[in-house]
Protein backbone atom coordinates (compact mmCIF):
# COMPACT_ATOMS: atom_id res chain seq x y z
CA UNK A 1 0.00 0.00 0.00
CA UNK A 2 1.10 3.32 -1.07
CA UNK A 3 1.74 5.38 1.89
CA UNK A 4 0.76 8.81 0.85
CA UNK A 5 -1.90 10.28 -0.52
CA UNK A 6 -2.38 13.69 -2.58
CA UNK A 7 0.27 15.56 -3.40
CA UNK A 8 4.09 14.29 -3.19
CA UNK A 9 6.96 16.38 -4.06
CA UNK A 10 9.99 14.60 -4.86
CA UNK A 11 13.97 16.02 -5.73
CA UNK A 12 16.26 14.18 -7.84
CA UNK A 13 18.69 15.04 -10.23
CA UNK A 14 17.66 16.97 -13.31
CA UNK A 15 18.31 16.09 -16.76
CA UNK A 16 16.67 17.58 -19.51
CA UNK A 17 15.50 21.15 -19.14
CA UNK A 18 11.83 20.63 -19.79
CA UNK A 19 8.62 20.32 -17.77
CA UNK A 20 6.23 17.37 -18.72
CA UNK A 21 2.67 16.61 -17.29
CA UNK A 22 1.24 13.40 -17.95
CA UNK A 23 0.48 9.81 -16.02
CA UNK A 24 2.68 7.48 -15.07
CA UNK A 25 3.84 4.31 -16.32
CA UNK A 26 5.54 2.11 -13.67
CA UNK A 27 8.06 -0.12 -15.84
CA UNK A 28 9.46 -3.38 -13.74
CA UNK A 29 13.02 -3.21 -13.48
CA UNK A 30 13.27 -4.73 -10.16
CA UNK A 31 15.61 -6.55 -9.73
CA UNK A 32 15.42 -10.69 -10.67
CA UNK A 33 15.28 -12.72 -7.51
CA UNK A 34 18.31 -15.28 -7.92
CA UNK A 35 18.07 -18.77 -6.50
CA UNK A 36 21.33 -20.67 -5.58
CA UNK A 37 21.55 -23.83 -6.63
CA UNK A 38 24.84 -26.41 -6.04
CA UNK A 39 25.36 -29.36 -8.65
CA UNK A 40 27.60 -32.31 -8.04
CA UNK A 41 27.34 -33.97 -11.16
CA UNK A 42 30.20 -32.72 -14.15
CA UNK A 43 27.57 -32.63 -17.19
CA UNK A 44 25.24 -30.43 -14.89
CA UNK A 45 28.07 -27.97 -14.34
CA UNK A 46 29.31 -27.63 -17.91
CA UNK A 47 25.65 -27.05 -18.96
CA UNK A 48 25.41 -24.04 -16.56
CA UNK A 49 28.80 -22.95 -18.27
CA UNK A 50 26.77 -23.55 -21.39
CA UNK A 51 23.77 -21.90 -20.12
CA UNK A 52 25.96 -18.97 -19.15
CA UNK A 53 27.62 -18.42 -22.53
CA UNK A 54 24.31 -18.79 -24.62
CA UNK A 55 22.95 -15.74 -22.36
CA UNK A 56 25.84 -13.77 -22.94
CA UNK A 57 25.38 -14.06 -27.32
CA UNK A 58 21.77 -13.35 -26.50
CA UNK A 59 22.41 -10.14 -24.58
CA UNK A 60 25.21 -9.68 -27.02
CA UNK A 61 22.95 -9.39 -30.01
CA UNK A 62 20.44 -7.12 -28.39
CA UNK A 63 22.82 -4.97 -28.08
CA UNK A 64 24.14 -5.34 -31.28
CA UNK A 65 20.49 -4.80 -32.35
CA UNK A 66 20.07 -1.65 -30.27
CA UNK A 67 23.53 -0.63 -31.51
CA UNK A 68 21.79 -0.93 -34.85
CA UNK A 69 18.35 0.91 -34.46
CA UNK A 70 20.06 3.62 -32.56
CA UNK A 71 18.03 7.27 -33.51
CA UNK A 72 20.23 9.21 -35.21
CA UNK A 73 20.16 11.82 -32.44
CA UNK A 74 22.00 9.44 -29.97
CA UNK A 75 24.59 7.89 -32.87
CA UNK A 76 27.59 9.69 -31.00
CA UNK A 77 26.27 8.37 -27.79
CA UNK A 78 26.79 4.44 -29.28
CA UNK A 79 29.86 3.93 -27.49
CA UNK A 80 27.66 3.42 -24.38
CA UNK A 81 26.44 0.26 -25.92
CA UNK A 82 29.66 -0.84 -27.04
CA UNK A 83 31.05 -0.45 -23.21
CA UNK A 84 28.35 -2.59 -22.50
CA UNK A 85 29.46 -4.97 -25.03
CA UNK A 86 33.14 -4.90 -23.43
CA UNK A 87 31.68 -5.39 -19.87
CA UNK A 88 29.83 -8.65 -21.02
CA UNK A 89 33.15 -10.08 -22.33
CA UNK A 90 35.16 -8.52 -19.76
CA UNK A 91 37.60 -10.56 -17.70
CA UNK A 92 35.93 -9.82 -14.12
CA UNK A 93 32.36 -10.74 -15.33
CA UNK A 94 32.88 -13.57 -17.55
CA UNK A 95 36.00 -15.79 -16.76
CA UNK A 96 35.25 -15.08 -13.47
CA UNK A 97 31.74 -16.62 -13.13
CA UNK A 98 32.80 -19.65 -15.65
CA UNK A 99 35.26 -20.12 -13.28
CA UNK A 100 32.94 -19.90 -10.03
CA UNK A 101 30.72 -22.01 -12.03
CA UNK A 102 33.11 -24.91 -11.96
CA UNK A 103 35.16 -24.53 -8.96
CA UNK A 104 31.98 -23.84 -6.05
CA UNK A 105 29.87 -26.23 -8.49
CA UNK A 106 26.61 -23.64 -8.25
CA UNK A 107 24.36 -21.94 -10.80
CA UNK A 108 25.00 -19.45 -13.81
CA UNK A 109 22.86 -17.19 -12.14
CA UNK A 110 24.61 -17.04 -8.52
CA UNK A 111 27.92 -17.00 -9.65
CA UNK A 112 27.17 -14.33 -11.74
CA UNK A 113 26.05 -12.56 -8.83
CA UNK A 114 29.08 -13.46 -6.91
CA UNK A 115 31.49 -11.86 -9.75
CA UNK A 116 28.78 -8.53 -9.67
CA UNK A 117 29.45 -8.39 -6.09
CA UNK A 118 33.33 -8.40 -6.43
CA UNK A 119 33.68 -5.95 -8.93
CA UNK A 120 31.47 -3.53 -6.93
CA UNK A 121 34.00 -4.49 -4.09
CA UNK A 122 36.29 -3.22 -6.43
CA UNK A 123 34.74 0.31 -7.74
CA UNK A 124 33.64 1.21 -4.22
CA UNK A 125 37.54 1.39 -3.44
CA UNK A 126 37.38 4.18 -5.80
CA UNK A 127 37.30 8.00 -5.12
CA UNK A 128 36.48 9.11 -7.70
CA UNK A 129 32.40 10.11 -8.11
CA UNK A 130 32.43 9.54 -12.13
CA UNK A 131 34.25 6.41 -12.26
CA UNK A 132 32.66 4.87 -9.18
CA UNK A 133 29.30 5.65 -11.04
CA UNK A 134 30.22 3.31 -13.83
CA UNK A 135 29.21 0.64 -11.53
CA UNK A 136 25.60 0.90 -12.86
CA UNK A 137 26.81 0.30 -16.49
CA UNK A 138 28.13 -3.33 -15.09
CA UNK A 139 24.97 -3.64 -12.91
CA UNK A 140 22.48 -2.62 -15.97
CA UNK A 141 24.83 -5.42 -18.46
CA UNK A 142 24.14 -8.10 -15.27
CA UNK A 143 20.67 -7.29 -14.95
CA UNK A 144 20.65 -8.52 -18.43
CA UNK A 145 22.03 -11.12 -18.30
CA UNK A 146 20.28 -12.34 -15.42
CA UNK A 147 16.63 -11.61 -17.26
CA UNK A 148 18.20 -13.93 -19.68
CA UNK A 149 19.10 -16.44 -17.80
CA UNK A 150 15.47 -16.74 -15.92
CA UNK A 151 13.43 -16.26 -19.47
CA UNK A 152 12.15 -13.24 -17.86
CA UNK A 153 13.10 -10.59 -20.73
CA UNK A 154 10.28 -7.92 -19.15
CA UNK A 155 8.16 -5.50 -20.97
CA UNK A 156 10.19 -4.06 -23.88
CA UNK A 157 10.31 -0.42 -23.53
CA UNK A 158 9.66 0.12 -27.55
CA UNK A 159 5.94 -1.62 -27.07
CA UNK A 160 5.04 1.53 -25.17
CA UNK A 161 2.82 3.14 -27.34
CA UNK A 162 0.86 5.74 -24.95
CA UNK A 163 1.79 9.22 -24.04
CA UNK A 164 3.13 8.50 -20.75
CA UNK A 165 5.64 9.14 -18.23
CA UNK A 166 7.58 6.20 -17.70
CA UNK A 167 8.66 5.56 -13.67
CA UNK A 168 11.57 2.85 -13.54
CA UNK A 169 13.71 1.58 -10.32
CA UNK A 170 16.70 2.13 -13.34
CA UNK A 171 17.02 3.00 -17.24
CA UNK A 172 20.02 0.87 -18.80
CA UNK A 173 21.22 3.41 -21.42
CA UNK A 174 19.78 0.42 -23.47
CA UNK A 175 16.27 0.69 -22.46
CA UNK A 176 16.17 4.64 -23.07
CA UNK A 177 17.51 3.95 -26.51
CA UNK A 178 14.61 1.64 -27.05
CA UNK A 179 11.61 4.29 -26.03
CA UNK A 180 9.39 5.40 -28.61
CA UNK A 181 10.26 8.81 -27.99
CA UNK A 182 7.44 10.29 -29.80
CA UNK A 183 5.18 8.47 -27.53
CA UNK A 184 6.76 8.38 -24.23
CA UNK A 185 6.59 12.37 -22.52
CA UNK A 186 9.64 11.58 -20.35
CA UNK A 187 11.02 9.74 -17.13
CA UNK A 188 11.77 9.46 -13.54
CA UNK A 189 14.14 6.47 -11.68
CA UNK A 190 15.53 5.20 -8.58
CA UNK A 191 18.96 5.59 -9.53
CA UNK A 192 21.19 7.66 -11.59
CA UNK A 193 23.47 10.40 -11.47
CA UNK A 194 23.94 13.41 -13.99
CA UNK A 195 27.01 11.65 -15.52
CA UNK A 196 25.45 8.22 -15.58
CA UNK A 197 24.84 7.00 -19.38
CA UNK A 198 20.96 7.26 -19.17
CA UNK A 199 21.18 10.69 -18.02
CA UNK A 200 23.44 11.38 -21.50
CA UNK A 201 21.44 9.62 -23.64
CA UNK A 202 18.13 11.33 -22.13
CA UNK A 203 20.35 14.59 -23.07
CA UNK A 204 20.76 13.63 -26.11
CA UNK A 205 17.12 12.37 -27.21
CA UNK A 206 15.99 15.58 -25.52
CA UNK A 207 13.49 13.97 -22.92
CA UNK A 208 12.47 15.83 -20.28
CA UNK A 209 14.14 13.50 -17.06
CA UNK A 210 15.04 13.73 -13.33
CA UNK A 211 17.11 10.71 -11.61
CA UNK A 212 18.45 9.53 -8.80
CA UNK A 213 15.14 10.36 -6.92
CA UNK A 214 16.06 7.13 -4.83
CA UNK A 215 11.45 6.13 -3.92
CA UNK A 216 10.26 7.11 -6.81
CA UNK A 217 9.05 3.58 -7.76
CA UNK A 218 7.82 3.03 -4.26
CA UNK A 219 5.72 6.56 -3.98
CA UNK A 220 4.31 6.35 -7.23
CA UNK A 221 1.56 3.70 -8.64
CA UNK A 222 0.59 3.41 -12.26
CA UNK A 223 -1.55 6.06 -13.55
CA UNK A 224 -0.75 8.77 -10.74
CA UNK A 225 -0.35 12.37 -12.72
CA UNK A 226 3.18 13.53 -12.02
CA UNK A 227 4.49 16.33 -13.06
CA UNK A 228 8.49 16.23 -14.51
CA UNK A 229 10.97 19.32 -13.60
CA UNK A 230 13.79 18.43 -15.54
CA UNK A 231 15.25 21.92 -15.13
CA UNK A 232 15.35 21.75 -11.44
CA UNK A 233 15.07 17.90 -10.44
CA UNK A 234 11.59 18.13 -9.31
CA UNK A 235 9.01 15.72 -9.48
CA UNK A 236 5.16 16.20 -8.17
CA UNK A 237 2.88 13.32 -7.61
CA UNK A 238 -0.50 14.03 -7.71
CA UNK A 239 0.08 17.58 -8.00
CA UNK A 240 -2.98 19.72 -6.85
CA UNK A 241 -4.54 22.23 -9.31
CA UNK A 242 -2.40 25.38 -7.99
CA UNK A 243 0.77 23.36 -8.21
CA UNK A 244 -0.68 22.07 -11.88
CA UNK A 245 -1.02 26.02 -12.83
CA UNK A 246 2.42 26.67 -11.31
CA UNK A 247 4.13 24.52 -13.37
CA UNK A 248 2.03 24.94 -16.76
CA UNK A 249 3.42 28.76 -16.49
CA UNK A 250 7.23 27.78 -15.28
CA UNK A 251 6.97 25.47 -18.80
CA UNK A 252 5.23 28.17 -20.56
CA UNK A 253 8.04 30.64 -19.47
CA UNK A 254 10.89 27.92 -20.53
CA UNK A 255 8.98 27.45 -23.66
CA UNK A 256 9.28 31.08 -24.48
CA UNK A 257 12.74 31.88 -23.86
CA UNK A 258 13.20 28.76 -25.62
CA UNK A 259 11.52 30.36 -28.54
CA UNK A 260 12.62 33.87 -27.77
CA UNK A 261 16.09 32.53 -28.33
CA UNK A 262 14.24 30.29 -31.56
CA UNK A 263 13.51 33.83 -32.86
CA UNK A 264 16.88 35.69 -33.27
CA UNK A 265 18.88 32.85 -34.44
CA UNK A 266 18.47 34.43 -37.85
CA UNK A 267 20.29 37.28 -36.58
CA UNK A 268 24.25 37.95 -36.97
CA UNK A 269 26.54 36.75 -34.12
CA UNK A 270 28.05 39.83 -33.44
CA UNK A 271 29.51 41.13 -29.78
CA UNK A 272 28.06 44.22 -28.57
CA UNK A 273 31.11 46.22 -29.42
CA UNK A 274 30.74 45.22 -32.98
CA UNK A 275 33.02 41.96 -33.20
CA UNK A 276 31.49 39.48 -35.84
CA UNK A 277 31.83 35.65 -35.09
CA UNK A 278 30.33 33.35 -38.09
CA UNK A 279 28.02 30.29 -36.67
CA UNK A 280 28.16 27.22 -38.75
CA UNK A 281 26.38 23.70 -38.20
CA UNK A 282 28.10 20.25 -38.03
CA UNK A 283 26.32 17.67 -39.68
CA UNK A 284 26.49 14.31 -41.01
CA UNK A 285 23.65 12.97 -43.02
CA UNK A 286 22.12 15.58 -45.85
CA UNK A 287 18.89 15.17 -43.90
CA UNK A 288 20.16 17.71 -40.84
CA UNK A 289 21.12 20.53 -43.66
CA UNK A 290 17.24 21.98 -43.59
CA UNK A 291 17.43 21.81 -39.66
CA UNK A 292 20.82 23.84 -39.67
CA UNK A 293 19.24 26.21 -41.52
CA UNK A 294 16.56 26.64 -39.21
CA UNK A 295 18.09 27.13 -36.33
CA UNK A 296 20.06 29.71 -38.01
CA UNK A 297 23.69 28.00 -39.18
CA UNK A 298 25.48 30.78 -41.24
CA UNK A 299 26.91 27.84 -43.35
CA UNK A 300 27.80 24.13 -42.66
CA UNK A 301 31.29 24.76 -41.00
CA UNK A 302 31.97 20.78 -40.88
CA UNK A 303 30.25 18.08 -43.24
CA UNK A 304 31.37 14.37 -41.38
CA UNK A 305 31.27 12.83 -44.47
CA UNK A 306 31.54 8.82 -43.34
CA UNK A 307 28.25 7.96 -43.18
CA UNK A 308 27.88 6.72 -47.18
CA UNK A 309 30.98 4.87 -46.10
CA UNK A 310 29.33 3.12 -42.98
CA UNK A 311 25.99 2.32 -44.25
CA UNK A 312 27.11 -1.23 -44.88
CA UNK A 313 26.09 -1.80 -48.64
CA UNK A 314 29.71 -1.50 -49.93
CA UNK A 315 31.71 1.59 -50.93
CA UNK A 316 29.65 4.32 -52.33
CA UNK A 317 29.98 5.20 -55.85
CA UNK A 318 31.46 8.44 -57.27
CA UNK A 319 28.07 9.42 -58.45
CA UNK A 320 26.61 8.55 -55.09
CA UNK A 321 28.84 10.52 -53.72
CA UNK A 322 28.56 13.62 -55.71
CA UNK A 323 24.72 13.81 -55.76
CA UNK A 324 25.09 13.58 -52.01
CA UNK A 325 27.48 17.04 -51.92
CA UNK A 326 25.38 18.84 -54.74
CA UNK A 327 22.19 18.52 -52.89
CA UNK A 328 23.89 19.72 -49.66
CA UNK A 329 25.95 22.62 -51.37
CA UNK A 330 22.71 23.58 -53.57
CA UNK A 331 20.44 23.61 -50.57
CA UNK A 332 23.19 25.86 -48.57
CA UNK A 333 23.69 28.07 -51.47
CA UNK A 334 25.55 31.10 -51.36
CA UNK A 335 26.25 30.02 -47.73
CA UNK A 336 29.97 27.81 -47.70
CA UNK A 337 30.07 24.26 -47.07
CA UNK A 338 33.15 22.65 -45.49
CA UNK A 339 33.27 19.38 -46.71
CA UNK A 340 35.60 16.89 -44.59
CA UNK A 341 37.17 13.71 -45.90
CA UNK A 342 36.72 10.27 -44.58
CA UNK A 343 37.84 10.52 -41.11
CA UNK A 344 37.39 6.38 -41.05
CA UNK A 345 39.17 4.02 -38.01
CA UNK A 346 39.59 5.17 -34.60
CA UNK A 347 36.03 4.76 -33.23
CA UNK A 348 34.52 4.98 -37.03
CA UNK A 349 34.52 1.83 -39.43
CA UNK A 350 33.41 0.31 -42.16
CA UNK A 351 32.80 -3.31 -42.57
CA UNK A 352 34.43 -3.35 -45.98
CA UNK A 353 37.50 -2.06 -44.59
CA UNK A 354 39.97 -4.32 -43.17
CA UNK A 355 41.79 -2.08 -40.67
CA UNK A 356 41.75 -4.98 -38.09
CA UNK A 357 44.49 -6.32 -35.37
CA UNK A 358 44.68 -2.73 -34.14
CA UNK A 359 45.39 -2.59 -30.53
CA UNK A 360 45.23 1.20 -30.70
CA UNK A 361 42.79 2.36 -33.72
CA UNK A 362 42.89 5.66 -32.33
CA UNK A 363 46.40 5.92 -33.01
CA UNK A 364 46.13 4.00 -35.97
CA UNK A 365 45.56 4.16 -39.45
CA UNK A 366 42.73 6.35 -39.65
CA UNK A 367 41.47 9.47 -41.31
CA UNK A 368 44.14 10.88 -43.82
CA UNK A 369 46.39 8.18 -43.15
CA UNK A 370 43.76 5.60 -44.49
CA UNK A 371 43.65 8.04 -47.70
CA UNK A 372 47.06 8.38 -48.67
CA UNK A 373 47.27 4.57 -48.54
CA UNK A 374 43.83 3.98 -50.33
CA UNK A 375 44.45 6.65 -52.80
CA UNK A 376 41.64 5.01 -55.20
CA UNK A 377 39.04 5.42 -52.38
CA UNK A 378 40.13 8.91 -51.59
CA UNK A 379 40.81 9.97 -55.28
CA UNK A 380 37.04 8.64 -55.84
CA UNK A 381 35.48 11.35 -53.00
CA UNK A 382 38.09 14.35 -53.86
CA UNK A 383 36.52 14.03 -57.91
CA UNK A 384 32.67 13.99 -56.04
CA UNK A 385 34.13 17.10 -54.06
CA UNK A 386 35.35 19.14 -56.91
CA UNK A 387 32.38 18.22 -59.16
CA UNK A 388 30.00 19.53 -56.45
CA UNK A 389 31.74 22.80 -55.89
CA UNK A 390 30.57 24.25 -58.98
CA UNK A 391 26.86 24.42 -56.92
CA UNK A 392 27.59 26.20 -54.44
CA UNK A 393 30.76 27.40 -52.51
CA UNK A 394 32.78 24.26 -50.64
CA UNK A 395 35.73 24.39 -48.65
CA UNK A 396 37.83 21.30 -48.78
CA UNK A 397 39.27 19.72 -44.93
CA UNK A 398 41.76 17.20 -44.69
CA UNK A 399 41.16 15.42 -41.26
CA UNK A 400 44.01 14.38 -38.72
CA UNK A 401 46.81 15.89 -40.59
CA UNK A 402 49.85 15.46 -38.24
CA UNK A 403 52.79 17.34 -39.79
CA UNK A 404 53.54 19.19 -43.27
CA UNK A 405 54.76 16.29 -45.24
CA UNK A 406 51.15 14.66 -44.94
CA UNK A 407 49.39 17.90 -45.94
CA UNK A 408 51.63 17.90 -48.67
CA UNK A 409 51.00 14.22 -50.09
CA UNK A 410 47.49 14.89 -49.78
CA UNK A 411 47.53 18.21 -51.94
CA UNK A 412 49.52 16.33 -54.52
CA UNK A 413 46.93 13.72 -54.84
CA UNK A 414 44.21 16.90 -54.84
CA UNK A 415 45.87 18.14 -57.49
CA UNK A 416 46.43 14.62 -59.75
CA UNK A 417 42.10 14.53 -59.42
CA UNK A 418 41.93 18.14 -60.39
CA UNK A 419 44.68 17.46 -63.79
CA UNK A 420 42.33 13.98 -64.61
CA UNK A 421 39.08 16.43 -64.28
CA UNK A 422 40.79 19.01 -67.09
CA UNK A 423 41.76 15.86 -69.17
CA UNK A 424 37.94 14.92 -69.08
CA UNK A 425 36.79 18.88 -69.44
CA UNK A 426 34.85 18.16 -66.49
CA UNK A 427 34.25 21.82 -64.68
CA UNK A 428 35.21 22.52 -60.98
CA UNK A 429 35.26 25.74 -58.83
CA UNK A 430 39.44 25.99 -59.19
CA UNK A 431 39.35 28.52 -56.32
CA UNK A 432 38.05 26.50 -53.99
CA UNK A 433 39.36 26.56 -50.23
CA UNK A 434 41.60 23.79 -48.90
CA UNK A 435 41.99 23.85 -45.01
CA UNK A 436 43.20 21.34 -42.61
CA UNK A 437 41.48 20.04 -38.85
CA UNK A 438 44.07 21.10 -36.17
CA UNK A 439 43.25 17.97 -34.01
CA UNK A 440 46.62 16.15 -33.29
CA UNK A 441 49.41 17.76 -30.85
CA UNK A 442 51.98 17.73 -33.55
CA UNK A 443 49.89 19.52 -35.95
CA UNK A 444 49.56 22.73 -33.32
CA UNK A 445 53.43 22.37 -32.99
CA UNK A 446 53.88 23.02 -36.54
CA UNK A 447 50.56 25.17 -37.01
CA UNK A 448 52.92 28.33 -37.87
CA UNK A 449 54.22 26.03 -40.89
CA UNK A 450 51.20 24.39 -42.09
CA UNK A 451 49.18 27.90 -42.03
CA UNK A 452 51.46 28.69 -44.83
CA UNK A 453 49.66 26.15 -47.01
CA UNK A 454 46.21 25.80 -46.30
CA UNK A 455 43.39 28.75 -46.58
CA UNK A 456 41.89 28.01 -42.99
CA UNK A 457 42.14 25.97 -40.03
CA UNK A 458 39.48 24.45 -38.68
CA UNK A 459 40.27 23.31 -34.54
CA UNK A 460 39.13 19.63 -33.60
CA UNK A 461 39.15 19.95 -30.18
CA UNK A 462 37.40 16.89 -29.63
CA UNK A 463 40.53 14.89 -30.74
CA UNK A 464 42.67 17.53 -29.50
CA UNK A 465 41.82 16.94 -26.14
CA UNK A 466 41.76 13.35 -26.33
CA UNK A 467 45.81 13.43 -28.10
CA UNK A 468 46.44 15.75 -25.87
CA UNK A 469 45.49 14.98 -22.40
CA UNK A 470 46.43 11.13 -23.45
CA UNK A 471 42.28 10.45 -22.69
CA UNK A 472 40.54 7.78 -25.46
CA UNK A 473 37.76 9.74 -25.92
CA UNK A 474 35.35 6.45 -25.99
CA UNK A 475 36.61 5.27 -22.94
CA UNK A 476 34.24 5.68 -19.70
CA UNK A 477 36.69 5.08 -17.70
CA UNK A 478 38.85 7.85 -18.28
CA UNK A 479 36.02 10.29 -19.72
CA UNK A 480 36.17 12.58 -16.17
CA UNK A 481 39.51 13.96 -16.97
CA UNK A 482 38.58 14.61 -20.50
CA UNK A 483 38.72 18.62 -20.28
CA UNK A 484 38.17 21.47 -22.53
CA UNK A 485 39.24 23.88 -19.64
CA UNK A 486 42.96 21.98 -19.33
CA UNK A 487 45.03 24.79 -19.54
CA UNK A 488 47.01 22.89 -21.79
CA UNK A 489 44.37 22.90 -24.42
CA UNK A 490 43.26 26.25 -24.10
CA UNK A 491 47.03 27.24 -24.87
CA UNK A 492 47.09 25.03 -27.65
CA UNK A 493 43.96 26.86 -29.15
CA UNK A 494 45.75 30.06 -28.16
CA UNK A 495 48.88 28.81 -30.59
CA UNK A 496 46.42 27.92 -33.16
CA UNK A 497 44.95 31.36 -33.51
CA UNK A 498 48.30 32.50 -33.48
CA UNK A 499 49.42 31.18 -36.45
CA UNK A 500 46.18 31.44 -38.37
CA UNK A 501 46.40 35.14 -37.53
CA UNK A 502 50.47 35.41 -38.38
CA UNK A 503 49.75 34.03 -41.89
CA UNK A 504 46.32 35.95 -42.75
CA UNK A 505 44.43 32.66 -42.62
CA UNK A 506 40.76 32.24 -41.13
CA UNK A 507 40.96 30.01 -38.19
CA UNK A 508 37.85 27.90 -37.11
CA UNK A 509 36.57 25.64 -34.64
CA UNK A 510 34.56 22.59 -34.76
CA UNK A 511 34.68 20.43 -31.72
CA UNK A 512 31.69 19.99 -28.59
CA UNK A 513 33.64 22.97 -27.40
CA UNK A 514 32.10 25.30 -29.75
CA UNK A 515 28.36 24.41 -28.79
CA UNK A 516 29.41 24.54 -24.79
CA UNK A 517 27.62 28.13 -23.21
CA UNK A 518 30.35 27.56 -21.09
CA UNK A 519 33.38 28.18 -23.73
CA UNK A 520 31.75 30.38 -25.35
CA UNK A 521 33.78 33.46 -24.04
CA UNK A 522 37.26 31.82 -24.30
CA UNK A 523 36.67 31.28 -28.11
CA UNK A 524 35.62 35.18 -28.03
CA UNK A 525 38.11 36.18 -26.52
CA UNK A 526 40.88 33.91 -27.99
CA UNK A 527 39.12 35.62 -31.59
CA UNK A 528 38.04 32.36 -33.05
CA UNK A 529 36.36 33.53 -36.54
CA UNK A 530 34.22 30.48 -36.88
CA UNK A 531 32.27 28.30 -34.30
CA UNK A 532 30.59 25.31 -35.81
CA UNK A 533 28.18 22.99 -33.83
CA UNK A 534 25.29 20.57 -33.77
CA UNK A 535 22.32 22.84 -35.24
CA UNK A 536 20.45 22.86 -31.90
CA UNK A 537 22.84 24.58 -29.95
CA UNK A 538 23.08 27.97 -32.63
CA UNK A 539 20.05 29.36 -30.98
CA UNK A 540 21.79 30.20 -28.10
CA UNK A 541 25.46 30.55 -28.86
CA UNK A 542 24.25 33.17 -30.72
CA UNK A 543 22.82 35.05 -28.43
CA UNK A 544 25.30 34.67 -25.92
CA UNK A 545 27.86 36.46 -28.47
CA UNK A 546 25.14 39.08 -29.06
CA UNK A 547 25.72 39.52 -25.25
CA UNK A 548 29.24 39.35 -24.35
CA UNK A 549 31.33 42.44 -25.13
CA UNK A 550 34.98 41.37 -26.80
CA UNK A 551 36.50 43.75 -24.49
CA UNK A 552 34.88 41.53 -21.73
CA UNK A 553 36.02 38.57 -23.21
CA UNK A 554 39.40 39.36 -24.48
CA UNK A 555 39.89 40.80 -20.15
CA UNK A 556 38.35 37.44 -19.21
CA UNK A 557 40.82 35.36 -21.16
CA UNK A 558 43.92 37.34 -19.29
CA UNK A 559 43.02 36.13 -16.67
CA UNK A 560 41.91 32.54 -17.53
CA UNK A 561 45.04 32.54 -19.10
CA UNK A 562 46.54 32.46 -15.43
CA UNK A 563 45.14 30.11 -14.18
CA UNK A 564 46.86 26.77 -13.97
CA UNK A 565 44.18 24.22 -13.69
CA UNK A 566 40.78 23.12 -15.29
CA UNK A 567 39.30 22.91 -11.86
CA UNK A 568 39.97 27.29 -11.33
CA UNK A 569 39.20 27.83 -14.85
CA UNK A 570 36.16 25.97 -14.68
CA UNK A 571 35.14 27.88 -11.62
CA UNK A 572 36.25 30.82 -12.93
CA UNK A 573 34.33 30.79 -16.12
CA UNK A 574 30.89 29.13 -14.57
CA UNK A 575 30.83 32.26 -12.17
CA UNK A 576 31.18 34.54 -14.67
CA UNK A 577 28.76 32.62 -17.12
CA UNK A 578 26.33 32.48 -14.09
CA UNK A 579 26.65 36.54 -13.56
CA UNK A 580 25.83 37.45 -17.22
CA UNK A 581 23.38 34.53 -17.75
CA UNK A 582 22.04 34.00 -14.62
CA UNK A 583 18.64 32.30 -16.90
CA UNK A 584 20.85 29.73 -18.06
CA UNK A 585 21.31 28.48 -14.54
CA UNK A 586 17.76 28.81 -13.40
CA UNK A 587 16.28 27.27 -16.94
CA UNK A 588 18.93 24.24 -16.33
CA UNK A 589 21.37 25.04 -19.46
CA UNK A 590 24.64 24.95 -17.28
CA UNK A 591 23.96 20.88 -15.98
CA UNK A 592 27.63 21.18 -15.63
C1 LIG B 1 37.01 16.93 -33.59
O1 LIG B 1 37.85 16.04 -33.48
O2 LIG B 1 36.93 17.90 -32.79
C2 LIG B 1 36.00 16.90 -34.67
C3 LIG B 1 35.18 17.90 -34.85
O3 LIG B 1 35.94 15.81 -35.43
P1 LIG B 1 35.32 14.39 -35.01
O4 LIG B 1 34.52 14.62 -33.75
O5 LIG B 1 34.51 13.97 -36.18
O6 LIG B 1 36.54 13.56 -34.81
MG1 LIG C 1 38.32 14.72 -35.10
Amino acid sequence: MRPVTGERELRGVAVYPDIVIGKAHLIDRSRVKILYQCFVNGEELDREVERFKEAVHTVEDQFVSLKRKMPDKVKDQSFILDSHLMILKDGMLYDSTVKTILKEKINAEWALKKSLEEIREVFEQIDDEYISNRISDVENVTERLLRTLSGDTGQSLGEIDQRVIIVAHDLSPADTTELNTARVMGFITDVGGKTSHTAIMAQALEIPAVVGLESATALVEDGDLLIVDGSSGVVVINPDDSAIIHYQEKKLQLQKYKSSIARTSHLPAETPDGCRVAITANIEFLEEVTAAKDYGGEGIGLYRTEFLYLRGKGFPEEEDLFDDYREVVEIMNPAPVTIRTLDLGGDKFASEIAISGESNPALGLRAIRFCLREPEIFKAQLRAILRASLYGKIQLMFPMISGLQELLDAKQILEQVKEELDRDNIEYDTNMEVGIMVEIPSAVAMAEVLARHVDFFSIGTNDLIQYALAIDRINEHVAYMYEPFHPAILRMIRQVVKAARDAGIEVALCGEMAGDPLCVSILLGNGIDRLSMNARSIPLIKKMVRTIPMKQAKADLKKIMALNTAKEVRAYILEGTKRMFPELEEKGYLLD
